[in-house]
Formats: structure tokens, C-alpha cells, sequence
């Protein structure tokens, strides 16, 4: 009877061990999407330089980079589902959208398959639970649309002439337009000048808004900085 009692209980541990690691494996646990467009001027004008894409020159516009599932301390999870590969054919109803507003300036030229299958790859596949692949894709370019940011410099009188803007208007003028503060990454161009490379805006985890940022990562701009052209 005792023995029985106990073959019980084992068996309940058994399955209740399985269920806990089914729930660690299907909850990735991210607190917050980072959304981030690239400005097409800075990724061109460095010493390693770009390639347009098969589809041609993109529009001198800020380009979609990634959406990317975060930790709250800013930690993030990466490649969470090897089974879960980018299909083109899942989004070929977007594909026309994505090449003008998710253009690859990657060498050497591509379409965009590489650029994009890489996004859900690393980071798409660790929100996978809230947003599928044909979701993840739309919801990137929904954000697009509500977050201008060219617009919002243009509207501060902060061009892309090659100009140089203190970062602090650059992030005043965003938080001016889109209503939240952005994280901006600034890299080189050929000669060694800082520059506005890319910007980052938060989303809550069901991504449905933007959000102010919970934590962001160590700056690496100068206090004034570039805008160049495209
Ligand atoms: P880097 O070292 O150039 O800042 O970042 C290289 C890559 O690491 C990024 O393209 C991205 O895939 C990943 N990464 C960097 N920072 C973050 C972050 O804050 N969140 C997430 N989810 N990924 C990041
Ligand atoms: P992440 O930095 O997001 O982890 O990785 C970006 C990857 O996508 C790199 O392997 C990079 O070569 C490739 N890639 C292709 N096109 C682009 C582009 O236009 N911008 C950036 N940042 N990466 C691109």
C-alpha cells in the first residue's frame, strides 16, 4: 500500500516536472520590444560602405532595422526556436512593403530574404508566442507609420545636409514628434565623424504601443553629431 502511495507521488512529480519545462520552453519571458530603424546615409557613408538591394536604391528614409524582444534590465533573449525558420512565403503578401520600408543595405546586394530570415531568426522567434511570423513582419511596419521619425527632425529644422545637431535636440525633436524619448546610436563615416546611425524606441511586450524605455544601452555619440545625406 505504502509502496503504491509512493510509485503516486513519484509519477505526480514526473509530470509535474515535464510541465514546468514545456511552460520555461514556451514562455521566453521578454518584458519589451526595442524597434529600430537605421538611417540608410550613416550605414552607406563608412569606411566598409553598403550595397543597395536588387529592388534599387531606397527612399532617403529611415529604414526598419528590427523589432527585438528585451529582459526589463535590458538583457535579451536570442535564436529561440530553431524549428521556427523564416518562410518567404508567409509574408509574400508583404514583400513589397518590406523591400521599401526593411531594405537590406548589407554587401553583398541581396533581396532582403537574408536581412529578414536573420531578424526572425535571432530575435522574431523569442516573441513568437505573441506575434507570429506573418504578425511580426506587419507589426514592424505598422510601427513605421506611427513613428516619423524623419518628419519629426524635419519639422525641428534638423536635415540630412551633413550638418552637425547637438544629440540633445535630435532626441528632443523625436520625443517632440513620436511622444517618447529614443536611444540613439550614432556610428563613424569615412573620415571619423560621429553620426546619427540609428534610433531606438520602446514597445509594450503585447506590442501594441510605444513605451518609454526601461533601461537604455551606454551612449556612443558625441555631443554634436552628423546627419548626412542619402
Ligand atoms: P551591437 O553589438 O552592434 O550593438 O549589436 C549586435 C547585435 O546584437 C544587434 O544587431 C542585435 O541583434 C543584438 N543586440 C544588441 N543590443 C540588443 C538589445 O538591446 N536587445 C536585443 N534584443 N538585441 C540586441
Ligand atoms: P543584427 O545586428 O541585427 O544582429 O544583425 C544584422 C545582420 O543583418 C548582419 O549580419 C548584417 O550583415 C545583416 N544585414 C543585412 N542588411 C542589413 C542592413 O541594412 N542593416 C544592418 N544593420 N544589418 C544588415
Amino acid at each position: 500500500m505504502e509502496s503504491n502511495g509512493s510509485i503516486l507521488m513519484l509519477m505526480k512529480l514526473v509530470v509535474l516536472q515535464y510541465l514546468a519545462v514545456v511552460c520555461v520552453s514556451q514562455d521566453f519571458d521578454f518584458f519589451y520590444f526595442v524597434y529600430i530603424l537605421q538611417w540608410p546615409g550613416s550605414y552607406c557613408d563608412t569606411k566598409s560602405s553598403c550595397c543597395y538591394p536588387t529592388s534599387g536604391k531606397p527612399a532617403a528614409d529611415f529604414g526598419i532595422h528590427g523589432l527585438w524582444p528585451n529582459n526589463n534590465d535590458g538583457s535579451y533573449p536570442s535564436n529561440c526556436d530553431s524549428n521556427n525558420a523564416f518562410q518567404p512565403s508567409l509574408v509574400s503578401d508583404l514583400t513589397s512593403s518590406l523591400q521599401r520600408n526593411w531594405a537590406t543595405l548589407a554587401c553583398p546586394s541581396g533581396n532582403g530574404i537574408q536581412f529578414w530570415s536573420h531578424e526572425w531568426e535571432k530575435h522574431g522567434t523569442c516573441s513568437e508566442s505573441t506575434l507570429k511570423q506573418h504578425d511580426y513582419f506587419q507589426t514592424a511596419l505598422n510601427l513605421k507609420q506611427r513613428a516619423n521619425i524623419l518628419r519629426a527632425l524635419t519639422n525641428a529644422g534638423i536635415a540630412p545636409n551633413g550638418n552637425a545637431y547637438s544629440l540633445s535636440s535630435i532626441k528632443g525633436a523625436i520625443k517632440q514628434g513620436v511622444g517618447y524619448t529614443p536611444y540613439i546610436e550614432c556610428n563613424v563615416d569615412s573620415s571619423g565623424n560621429s553620426q546619427l546611425y540609428q534610433v531606438y524606441l520602446c514597445v509594450d511586450a503585447s506590442a501594441s504601443r510605444f513605451i518609454e524605455c526601461p533601461v537604455f544601452p551606454n551612449a556612443k555619440c558625441a555631443s554634436q553629431i552628423q546627419f548626412p545625406p542619402f
